[in-house]
């Protein structure tokens, strides 16, 4: 059967980029399939970084990132502007990824000129439209859009069904454990390249705490909350480091700087290339983190995470105890911590089984088969025909 479509994946940030490697080059190792990439870059430095770890070259690039861009603002120039491209090059189906701007203006403008959607980690909800914000309601709406709805686990696409979605809903996986996997692979035999090298010897030899804090809905005072938690955890625990990429954007950076530069086992570092953050979260005894995506690594990889935030839409990892809500007050986040730091060691995931929590590595293939039945009919190859029980 001869089947010539095109494919265009529209996203902004690193964790759409991270996502959706693994997705773009399964797209691409199909002969019959002409794949377009077309970046927002809601987020410049942080974008480029994750495609260059994976390779990843843009054909279209909007660079739509502005300081201190409001959201009204960011949404409706990247609907204006991915509209422009898709009237030009009128694929067959656009792939939006997650809960982000980009994700939704593309699911927008693909939906006004007409162009089937679909949606990679559909389904995720936290059920409250504050929190996180506006990533609850990117989510709902993008859902409303789309065609295709590739959602991560069962209870994603359970949630999805109940919002009245009855077709094109398929259980695959989320495609972080397909990057995760093909990254560690790569590390093996390359632990002590320059960059880790370095991390290596600031370490050394104690054990090492791994903070990321990026979250809108955490700005203010839950974000000064954090931080003063992570100097009091800190500020006890010499035996240890404690090792933070701070996320570029202003409010984050100044609110760390004011809190964390004065201490002496606190590394305030740039963001980490994926390949280093992995590897840095396998050496790691404890995370504490408020981001969706290095739950899903650390949870993964069998790390041990405090979910700085109110709620989590990942449910089933904090069900099955693989990780743990600590809220944003500084008492309770202090308290969970030294708690588990009293008997945890380092890791090494590096040499051990990989928990198949969120995926098993074959994600994008299952995107892959079930969008070449979409577009081209027929059905797709058993790798796509077993419905995988991931939770979330
Ligand atoms: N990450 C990275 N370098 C860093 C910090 C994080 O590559 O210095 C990766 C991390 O592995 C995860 C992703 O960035 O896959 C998470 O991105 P972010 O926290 O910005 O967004 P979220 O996952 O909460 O949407």
């Amino acid at each position: 059967m001869s089947c010539q479509k095109k494919i265009l994946f529209l996203f902004g940030t690193r964790p759409e980029a991270l996502k959706l490697a693994p997705v773009i080059r399964a797209f691409q190792d199909e002969i019959k399939l002409e794949v377009r990439i077309c970046v927002t870059a809601q987020h410049r430095e942080l974008l480029d970084q994750a495609l260059l770890s994976f390779r990843i070259k843009s054909d279209f690039d909007l660079n739509l990132m502005l300081p201190d861009q409001s959201l009204p603002g960011l949404i409706s120039r990247i609907v204006a502007a991915a509209g422009e491209v898709l009237d030009r090059e009128r694929p067959d189906l656009v792939i939006v990824q997650g809960d982000t701007a980009s994700a939704l203006g593309g699911a927008l403008a693909a939906s006004l000129c007409k162009i089937p959607i679909a949606h990679v980690e559909a389904g995720l909800r936290s059920f409250r439209r504050g929190s996180p914000f506006p990533e609850e309601i990117n989510r709902v709406l993008i859902s409303r859009l789309a065609d295709l709805h590739f959602a991560p686990s069962e209870s994603a696409a359970e949630n999805l069904r109940r919002e009245g979605i009855t077709g094109g809903i398929f259980v695959v996986g989320n495609p972080i454990v397909d990057s995760l996997k093909n990254v560690l692979r790569d590390l093996k035999g390359r632990e002590d390249e320059p960059r880790r090298a370095e991390l290596q010897a600031w370490a050394g030899g104690r054990r090492i705490v791994l903070l990321t804090l990026h979250r809108r809905e955490s700005f203010g005072d839950a974000m000064t909350n954090i931080c003063r938690a992570i100097r009091e955890i800190a500020m006890g625990a010499e035996d240890m480091e404690f090792f933070f990429p701070v996320h570029p954007n202003g409010r984050v950076r100044d609110t760390i700087r004011e809190q964390l530069s004065d201490i002496k086992n606190v590394r305030l570092l740039d963001p980490l290339a994926y390949e280093d953050f992995v590897w840095l979260l396998s050496r790691a005894t404890l995370v504490i983190s408020d981001s969706g995506g290095v739950l899903e690594e650390a949870v993964t990889m069998g790390v041990p995470i405090l979910v700085v935030r109110e709620i989590t839409e990942r449910v089933d990892a904090i069900r099955a105890g693989h990780a743990q809500i600590a809220g944003v007050s500084v008492a309770q986040i202090v308290a969970e911590a030294r708690t588990l730091l009293q008997t945890l060691t380092n890791s090494n995931p590096l040499r051990r089984t990989l928990r198949e929590t969120f995926g098993d590595g074959k994600t994008s293939a299952r995107i892959v088969m079930r969008t070449k039945e979409f577009l081209c009919g027929g059905s797709g190859a058993a790798v796509a025909k077993v419905t995988p029980q991931f939770t979330q």
